[in-house]
């Protein structure tokens, strides 16, 4: 069908665990490792299933509801199958829903940022903040980031949204600096799909040149599990943002299994360590020793390290305890729109 898809007809079937039996044979024969020279070499495959005519009465709806079946198989984490059901389908179609709403939301602007306040731990001084999008669809009400984030990067959105989100927050930047805020600097998520496309460098660039906001004023995150995929293309990649002057976050670290070694490799200026791990602090001292050696680590190797998600006055203790260098978190401020995160500054 395509470079890596294929199709299996399989006429004349009885009962439904014969189209199983299949299956099961195709995955297990494809896992087998086989030889190339010296090297073994590992294939995967995810099998969408369609039956002739409970999911379609023609070719094209048969092959069309596979194929959505196949792309569950694939995010149920590959090599196995599974069959096309109309529950799917809603999926799917929800996932629709979003990318066509999410298009008319960009050409309405509908699209807003939300600032959190990152915290200096010693002084209780804002010195950041991070970037936040949202959107509040008319009927949809609020959808959150963590659902419409993934469509945006499925569907090549996000290279759009991206853009905007970079000049937004150096435009808000700006005009936070004008009232006489100039130190502070601002986060923005970048994502994988954006660190892979041609653009990026040129605009970041442009958002810094737009709104004349100096580079180091500028730190980018990306989670680690973007660093770690293709890591040579993401490391050359993280270097030339360097060069431009901006500074650069790892995001929810703890959660991605990038080794320690590994971390020496990344040009990152701040180590974000991730909600999970603060929120485990208060429950027993082990978590602690765990969270005080990241921070070691981090540090020797230079950077700045940033807890995520602190909820309470405990969490914000012990982290001063083990020589945290800021705080982000509900426990100091939610995300906040520009007329509220004013008020808090002013405050
Ligand atoms: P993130 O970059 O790790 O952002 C931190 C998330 O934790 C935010 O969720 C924030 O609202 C939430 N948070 C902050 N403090 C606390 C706390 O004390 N407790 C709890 N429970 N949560 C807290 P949000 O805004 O829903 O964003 C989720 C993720 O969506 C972000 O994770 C980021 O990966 C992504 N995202 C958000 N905005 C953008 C964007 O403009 N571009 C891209 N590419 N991704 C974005
Ligand atoms: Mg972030
Ligand atoms: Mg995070």
């Amino acid at each position: 069908m395509g470079g890596d898809e294929f199709i299996i007809l399989v006429p004349g079937i009885d009962a439904i665990s014969e189209v199983r039996e299949i299956a099961d044979n195709l995955v297990k024969s494809l896992s087998i490792p086989y030889k190339v020279r010296e090297n073994e070499y590992f294939l995967s495959a995810s099998i969408g299933i369609s039956l002739y005519p409970e999911d379609g009465k023609d070719l094209d709806t048969l092959i069309k509801n596979a194929d959505i079946a196949m792309y569950t198989a694939k995010d149920n984490g590959k090599n196995n199958y599974t069959f096309y059901s109309t529950e799917i389908n809603k999926d799917i179609v929800s996932r629709v829903v979003i990318e066509n709403e999410l298009r008319i939301a960009i050409e309405e602007e509908r699209l807003n940022l939300y600032y959190q306040p990152q915290v200096n731990i010693e002084t209780g001084k804002i010195i950041g903040l991070e970037a936040l999008i949202r959107w509040q669809h008319p009927t949809l009400g609020f959808v959150s980031p963590s659902t419409f984030i993934p469509v945006a990067e499925e569907t090549g959105l996000i290279i759009k949204i991206g853009d905007w989100v970079l000049n937004k927050a150096c435009k808000d930047l700006k005009s936070l600096q004008d009232s006489g805020w100039n130190s502070l600097t601002m986060s923005v998520n970048i994502s994988m799909i954006q660190i892979l496309h041609k653009d990026l460098i040129q605009s970041v660039e442009n958002a810094l040149h737009n709104f004349d906001i100096a580079p180091d004023q500028l730190k980018l995150e990306i989670t680690e599990s973007v660093a770690m995929s293709q890591p040579e293309y993401v490391i050359s990649k993280l270097y030339s943002l360097k060069e431009i002057g901006v500074d650069l976050a790892l995001d929810d670290f703890g959660t991605g299994y990038s080794s320690l070694n590994y971390l020496k490799l990344l040009p990152v200026d701040v180590l974000k360590i991730d909600r999970e791990f603060i929120r485990e602090l208060e429950e027993d001292t082990d978590n602690i020793t765990i969270v005080k050696a990241l921070i070691e680590v981090a540090h020797s190797l230079n950077m700045t390290v940033i807890a995520e998600g602190v909820e309470t006055k405990k969490q914000d203790e012990i982290l001063s305890h083990i020589n945290c260098d800021q705080i982000q978190g509900y426990y100091y401020s939610r995300p906040l729109p520009m007329n509220d995160l004013v008020k808090l500054l002013t405050s």
